[in-house]
């Protein structure tokens, strides 16, 4: 029986991933033409992927229930905080066995206590597993340097999926890989995904420094400290997960946090933060991201604000000077000079 897929968000990464799924669905016996499509409003890659058609095999779906009737592959695409009332609506719909790829890059955490951090592939498999009643859906991840504009545009592009079987990493790999989409996967979801959740929160930095007119030198040192801290948030949280030192040096790693701190909508939008200060004319997260980004959302400063409440409870806030440093300009009104008054815990190297 050919694999029935379902993509789960239809915003700018859903939509710009729907032109290779809609390829490969279409191409490959190993899948039914059809791949359906769940969207909040009508024509939502219209909105979010202007000029960029999807494939003929897409079919827009309005009701989630629907969109996963029967579905033995699901991917899940919509930004995190939007998650919690739409898996109950999938309970029972799916087919037994079904696997699950998140493309989520974000992160949850416990909301009392020690505020531990939870995967949203955790959450989702946890999720399914309380409305479904039934056995676990398998996990993967996709992730990777994907500004989904260039992806949806045909630039060549690399990504990275995690997951624990190998059997379904491939699978994966051929739902997704085309020539100019080239997917490789790892024995790694916990790695993978949280490179794709933290990078986010350098890339504010990077964008602050862009604001305040810094160079490529600036840029690079907070790129090359943000990569530590990735990797010393993973140590710190996850160090149950064995957690991968390639991993880093994957699309999902270094790749993507480059190109975010390039060419993502957290870097512009902590660009015109930085710049609004520097006016003398503040303005809010929420009003930039409404006159930025044309109802997409932007991830880094929830992250950002859940980060430092995590590494706070846990008593490590010392360890994670760019994070902090971040947080401060972003919510506790440092200004975006400060960026590089850090206190480098890794100072002096000899
Ligand atoms: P987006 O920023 O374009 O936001 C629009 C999405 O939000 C749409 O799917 C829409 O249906 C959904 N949405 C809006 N309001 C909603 C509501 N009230 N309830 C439920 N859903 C609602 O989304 P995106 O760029 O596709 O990002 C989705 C995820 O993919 C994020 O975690 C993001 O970090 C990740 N990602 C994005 C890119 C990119 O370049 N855009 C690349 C890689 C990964
Ligand atoms: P932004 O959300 O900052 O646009 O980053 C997109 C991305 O994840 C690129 O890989």
């Amino acid at each position: 029986m050919p694999e029935k897929v379902a993509l789960i968000g239809s915003g700018n990464w859903g939509s710009a991933i729907a032109t290779k799924i809609g390829v490969n669905a279409s191409a490959c016996a190993d899948f039914d033409d059809k791949v359906y499509m769940w969207w909040v409003r009508p024509h939502e890659n219209v909105i979010y992927l202007p000029g960029i058609e999807l494939p003929h095999n897409i079919v827009a779906c309005p009701d989630v229930a629907t969109c996963v009737d029967g579905a033995t592959m699901m991917v899940f695409v919509i930004p995190h905080n939007f998650l919690a009332p739409i898996v109950p609506k999938m309970e029972g719909k799916f087919a037994k066995g079904a696997i699950g790829c998140s493309l989520i890059k974000g992160i949850e955490f416990e909301k009392e206590g020690d505020m531990k951090p939870i995967l949203i592939s955790d959450l989702l498999q946890a999720e399914m597993k309380k409305s479904d009643g039934a056995p676990v859906v398998d996990m993967s991840v996709l992730m990777g340097a994907n500004v989904a504009n260039e992806v949806a545009k045909g630039d060549f592009a690399e990504a990275t999926i995690g997951c624990t079987k190998p059997e379904n990493g491939l699978k994966w790999c051929k739902l997704f890989n085309t020539k100019d989409f080239a997917v490789q996967a790892v024995t790694d979801v916990a790695g993978a995904e949280l490179c794709g959740a933290m990078k986010n929160v350098v890339a504010l930095g990077a964008g602050f420094c862009d604001g305040l007119g810094y160079g490529g030198n600036t840029k690079a040192a907070i790129i090359r400290i943000g990569l530590k801290e990735m990797q010393k948030f993973c140590k710190v949280f996850y160090g149950d997960r064995q957690i991968k030192d390639e991993t880093f040096l994957e699309s999902c790693g270094v790749a993507d946090l480059v190109t975010t701190c390039f060419g993502g909508r957290n870097r512009k939008c902590a660009d015109i933060f930085a710049k609004n200060i520097a006016a003398g004319t503040p303005k809010a997260w929420d009003v930039i991201e409404a006159e930025e980004l044309n109802g997409q959302k932007l991830q880094g400063t929830g992250t950002a604000q859940d980060v430092m409440k995590a590494i706070k409870a846990k008593g490590v806030v010392d360890a994670f000077p760019l994070f902090s440093q971040i947080h401060k300009i972003a919510f506790e009104g440092a200004k975006p000079e400060t960026i590089i008054d850090m206190k480098l815990a890794d100072y002096p190297r000899l």
